[in-house]
């Protein structure tokens, strides 16, 4: 039997555990996996671009088990009253193959994207920050504040949304979790005097919701809401006077900010910045951008962390999703006649 998590399932498990504790746990197994960089099979997304968006499927492996995540980006979706991301997710037993853990991932991948940022920003950020700016108050808006402020104690926002509703979205979602929130103006007004900046807008251009002037030194850019090919969110003329961290370059350079820029254009991948092998922010003045686009390996370990946090718990249920004959060589057997009605 196949262990199932559905949407129903994971809005109780979350509001059982709570999101910070989520998120906090699941940027312990995040670490783990990235600090196992090498372990895994790696290659960048397979993705399906149409006029309307992108379809993608994100596989890796390890010795034991197999992830991959179904994910879609539609920005011109929540215009037809439908979600620019959804997603569900498999793990499966690399000795048999057969799928042993299946979920949704719309919220799963929410928790994990701001799982990761946090973790890259705890290493990144400067220590002393104490105000992010947030560009682009959709979907993942309120999941980056949340796990932000429990890796960096940020408490202070500064907002910015083409959308005055879906500022306004944000802000009550937010204020009951006793952020201090500022409605900025623009995304320069919002960057003013912001520690960190986190880009998480939707739009399939090449798109620069902030410009170079926005910049001063010592900002941690978190930029996620460029990820696919022909859509981006920064100036490139920020990228030359900052230190830029990726996920794997393979896939970076295809979709992520980088994509902008010459195919040498200097990155270092994070899980060198977390094993030593490379150097995160070095001074208090250093600009540093993590480039996201989100990572096969980020599915696999929100995945796990989701599997065994319900394990022993009603949060899931056992579906029948492989088909098991007695005979392992019988299908047709177990399948039985053809028996066509009134036959
Ligand atoms: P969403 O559509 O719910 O929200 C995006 C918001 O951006 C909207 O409110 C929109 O009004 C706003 N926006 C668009 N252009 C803007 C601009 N120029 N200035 C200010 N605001 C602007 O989308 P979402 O689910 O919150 O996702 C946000 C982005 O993050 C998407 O591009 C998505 O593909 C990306 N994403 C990345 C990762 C990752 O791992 N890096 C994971 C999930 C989503």
């Amino acid at each position: 039997m196949t262990r199932f998590v559905d949407v129903h399932d994971m809005v109780r498990w979350i509001g059982r555990f709570g999101h910070e504790a989520i998120m906090s746990g699941m940027v312990e197994y995040l670490e783990s996996d990235f600090k196992r960089w090498q372990s895994f099979e790696k290659s960048p997304r397979v993705a399906s671009h149409t006029p309307f968006g992108v379809i993608e499927l994100m596989p890796t492996s390890d010795a034991d088990t197999y992830a991959f995540k179904y994910v879609n980006g539609h920005p011109s979706n929540p215009a037809r009253g439908f979600q620019t991301v959804t997603a569900f997710g498999v793990l499966a037993d690399v000795q048999n193959g057969y799928p042993v853990f299946l979920a949704e991932m719309t919220v799963l991948t929410a928790l994990r994207t701001a799982a990761t940022s946090a973790m890259v920003a705890k290493q990144l950020a400067r220590p002393e920050s104490t105000t992010m700016a947030l560009i682009g108050t959709g979907s993942q808006s309120e999941f980056q504040s949340i796990a932000i402020r429990s890796a960096t104690g940020i408490n202070k926002l500064r907002i910015w949304d083409t959308d005055p509703d879906a500022m306004a979205k944000c802000e009550r979602n937010l204020e009951p979790l006793n952020f201090e929130i500022y409605k900025a103006s623009s995304a320069a007004d919002a960057a003013a005097g912001a520690d960190i900046v986190t880009t998480c807008t939707a739009d399939k251009t090449n798109a620069q919701v902030l410009h170079k002037d926005a910049i001063r030194p010592g900002m941690h850019l978190n930029a996620i809401g460029g990820d696919c090919p022909g859509k981006t969110e920064l100036d490139p003329d920020i990228l030359d006077e900052a230190t830029v961290f990726v996920e794997y370059t393979p896939q970076t350079r295809i979709e992520g900010e980088i994509q902008n820029k010459p195919a040498d254009f200097a990155v270092t991948e994070f899980w060198q910045v977390l094993t030593g092998k490379a150097p995160g922010r070095t001074s208090e003045t250093q600009v540093t951008i993590f480039d996201s686009v989100g990572f096969a390996i980020e599915d696999f370990s929100a995945l796990r962390y989701l599997r065994d946090s319900v394990d022993g718990t009603e949060f899931f249920e056992e579906i029948d999703l492989v088909a098991h004959p007695d005979d392992p060589k019988d299908l047709f057997g177990f399948v039985g006649a053809y028996s066509p009605v009134g036959g």
